[in-house]
């Protein structure tokens, strides 16, 4: 079971009610949006959360979306809302390409070999480390 008290990061892909109506639970966290979706907030509360009683206890402070957060890449998806996003969950982060300083690595190879894996179109990657 997930310790709650644990959960240091929310992020929200908008703010309709039915998205952050349990921020509550995450009491040692910190919460994001996207910049766009806290301007909206901040302009029309009534209208962006959509719910009087999720409206009148939802009083966090909001930090805004970078162009990634950990290793989730942040995508711009306005439609449903002009502040929605969706992420994409980089098996390698845009800093780091994988580990390659070990005995039996191929440094030189590594850009080609994530281009290729890139041509299967993958759904899900599972890599063998974290890094
Ligand atoms: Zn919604």
């Amino acid at each position: 079971m997930i310790d709650l008290n644990k959960i240091t990061t929310v992020i929200f892909t908008h703010l309709h009610y039915d998205h952050i109506g349990n921020f509550d639970l995450f009491p040692n966290s910190a919460f994001y949006a996207s910049e766009e979706e806290i301007d909206s907030l901040e302009a029309d509360r009534k209208g962006t959360i959509l719910n009087k009683d999720i409206e009148d206890k939802f009083r966090i402070k909001l930090r805004k979306l970078a162009e990634s957060i950990g290793p989730l890449e942040v995508i711009k998806s306005p439609g449903h809302t002009k502040g929605s996003v969706c992420f994409w969950y980089t098996f390698f982060s845009k800093k780091k390409k994988g580990r390659t300083d070990l005995p039996t690595s191929a440094p030189d190879e590594m850009g080609a070999t994530l281009m290729r894996l890139l041509d299967y179109n993958p759904q899900i990657i599972a890599s063998g480390h974290d890094y």
